[in-house]
């Protein structure tokens, strides 16, 4: 799927409930991101909100603060979509998991 195709959206697991609950603060963003875990359109949503830099709410079942601590600690990557698509690679594979993913732990360590 192209990065550019934003047609992902209409299959977004997300569209029943409202926007805003998207965009609390940080235990409202662990809570309601759980809807994301059996999104069909996880990844797509995760490379557009990293790609863009999108600052607010949750994204692709991460949380904002996640998707800062991803992009500080990968300056160097300009296309989320190639990026989540890398296999043999335990952040990756844990981002992908059907469950809140450790990523703050996880990137710290590899720092
Ligand atoms: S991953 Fe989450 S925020 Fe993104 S479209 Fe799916 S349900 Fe909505």
């Amino acid at each position: 799927m192209s990065v550019d195709d934003q047609t992902w959206a209409t299959r977004a697991a997300c569209t029943a409930i409202d926007p805003d609950r998207l965009f609390g603060k940080g235990a409202e963003q662990r809570d309601i991101r759980s809807v994301c875990f059996s999104c069909p359109v996880r990844m797509e949503c995760l490379a557009e909100a990293l790609n863009s830099g999108s600052s607010f709410g949750v994204w692709g079942g991460l949380t904002e603060r996640e998707r800062r601590a991803l992009l500080r600690r990968f300056p160097e990557v300009d296309d989320w979509g190639l990026w989540l698509q890398r296999e043999d690679d335990d952040l990756v594979a844990e981002i992908h998991a059907r469950r809140a993913p450790r990523i703050l732990t996880r990137v710290r360590c590899a720092s």
